[in-house]
């Protein structure tokens, strides 16, 4: 009966989404086959190249990854660009389904003029660069400007004023590359504003993160009681974690600090601040016109309230002195050629519940599905509810099962034709190895590798 024969589908991103995707398939089918293509060598997306290197406990989701990617019924092909080094058609030749967990490799643009002077970065970029990313590996961000300007308020924008500000004997310890060490070892940066559009209660970020910032080693708040003055009414009845979050800004803001918190501000030499209310304008540069030396802000005013609150400007204009801007203000995701549909004004995949919008046997999970915001725990759940949707479609005929598809065995010579080699998980482990290694050497969790040619070498393709 089509009911045993083996469904073979296709996982295309390692991510966090791919990785769940593939994890719900295997649990729930005893016969599906899983092949996942990466477009990096190495796994693992975000988790490996977003996440802060300071917050070693996310990443060990990497333990589940392995051991779904080390299932006998699981295959990893990194080194495959989908959309360049094989199409989503062909993959659609070899499996029977295929589903896009490629997440948003691009950020949004702020759209303003000085956007593009040296000095200014987008937060992608940024954390792309400490945490190893190739194609970010060469940003060399000038470090040399005393004021950091980021621009947005999510946890994100608090990851990278974190990085900047944590003391070097911290980071040290952590998977931050050395090159982004040595680089932050001579920074001269001593404040980092965070800059919102909007007010406090309407800010993006966790308290987890905020109350890191406040507790930081060697740095201390700067919040102006005004922006926080009667707040603490407005937040009577919204829901209890915004709540607790404004508690702990008024409490920053506000309070006399504990003793804790009193010993390292009094003796902090580095310092932030949330500024709110800020609309970017221009970026302003030097005299020659080649770097940034400020930005030009747009005061607002909010129309409306809580989250549905917009800022409008007020006509007032502010300038502020930085050298260093960090655009954070969101990732995006790309089309994947001319077969999948994509939403532009979205920027996400239209699908129901995963199946792509007018495309069966093709599906979508992760950041390309739901768009760019959420952790990992979000991603899990929505990657089950793809996974759900295949096994449902298996379950109901609809996948042409009893049409046998080659899989890996047809794209094999598809690669071979185009001179792509792929890596595989057992490669990866030895990259791995090679990591560790290098990183106990300095006492590190592992010393990532940044230049993809010099992985594949070391794993002798
Ligand atoms: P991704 O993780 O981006 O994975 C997509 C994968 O697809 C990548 O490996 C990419 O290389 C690959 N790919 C792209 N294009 C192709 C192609 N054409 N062919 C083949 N492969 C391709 N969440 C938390 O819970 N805790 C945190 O501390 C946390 N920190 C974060 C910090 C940052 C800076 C960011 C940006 C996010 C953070 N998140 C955190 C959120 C978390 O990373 C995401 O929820 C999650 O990674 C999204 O998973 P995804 O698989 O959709 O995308």
């Amino acid at each position: 009966s089509t009911s045993e024969r083996v469904p073979r589908i296709c996982i295309v991103g390692s991510g966090p989404a791919g990785f769940y995707t593939a994890q719900h398939l295997l649990k729930h089918h005893k016969l599906a086959r899983v092949d996942i293509y990466e477009k990096l060598p190495v796994p693992f997306g975000l988790v490996r190249f977003g996440v802060a290197p300071d917050h070693p406990e996310v990443k060990n989701v990497i333990n589940t990854f392995t051991q779904t990617a080390q299932s006998d019924r699981c295959s990893y092909y990194g080194n495959v660009t989908v959309g360049k080094d094989v199409t989503v058609e062909e993959l659609q030749q070899a499996y029977h389904a295929v589903v896009l967990s490629y997440g948003a490799e691009d950020n949004r643009i702020l759209g303003i003029p000085g956007e593009n002077l040296s000095g200014v970065y987008s937060a992608r970029a940024f954390v792309g660069w400490y945490n190893g990313l190739p194609e970010n590996r060469d940003l060399k961000p000038d470090l040399s400007s005393k004021t950091v300007l980021v621009l947005g308020q999510g946890n994100v924008a608090l990851d990278v004023a974190r990085i900047l500000l944590t003391p070097l004997d911290l980071l040290r310890k952590t998977d931050i590359t050395e090159g982004s060490l040595a680089a932050i070892a001579s920074s001269k940066v001593k404040r980092v504003w965070l800059v919102g559009r909007r007010g406090p209660l309407q800010v993006a970020f966790t308290i987890k993160e905020l109350r890191e910032m406040v507790n930081l080693p060697g740095a201390r708040p700067i919040l102006d009681p005004a922006d926080f003055a009667g707040l603490r009414d407005a937040i009577k009845d919204v829901p209890r974690p915004r709540k607790r979050l404004t508690e702990l800004m008024i409490k920053t803001a506000l309070e006399k600090p504990g003793e804790k918190e009193a010993k390292i501000w009094a003796s902090a030499t580095r310092e932030w601040g949330l500024k709110f209310l800020r609309s970017p304008l221009e970026i302003l540069p030097t005299a020659d016109g080649k770097r940034a030396r400020g930005i030009r802000m747009a005061v607002t005013r909010l129309e409306g309230s809580g989250e549905s609150a917009t800022a409008v400007p007020t006509g007032e204009v502010e300038e502020l002195e930085c050298g260093l801007i960090l655009s954070s203000i969101g990732y995006r995701s790309l089309p994947l050629g001319s077969s999948v549909p994509f939403d532009r004004k979205h920027g996400i995949i239209p699908n129901h519940l995963g199946r792509v919008q007018g495309v069966p046997g093709l599906y979508c999970s992760g950041w390309v599905k739901r768009g760019p915001t959420g952790v990992i725990i979000t991603t899990m759940n929505d990657s089950f509810d793809t996974a759900q949707s295949v096994l449902e479609d298996l379950q109901a005929g609809m996948l042409n099962v009893s049409n046998t598809k080659e899989g890996f065995e047809s794209v094999r010579s598809i690669l071979q034709s185009r001179g792509v080699h792929p890596v595989s998980f057992s490669d990866w482990e030895k990259i791995d190895a090679a990591e560790v290694a290098r990183g106990q050497l300095a006492g590190k969790p592992r010393e990532k590798i940044v230049d993809p040619q010099e992985m594949l070498q070391l794993i002798g393709l």
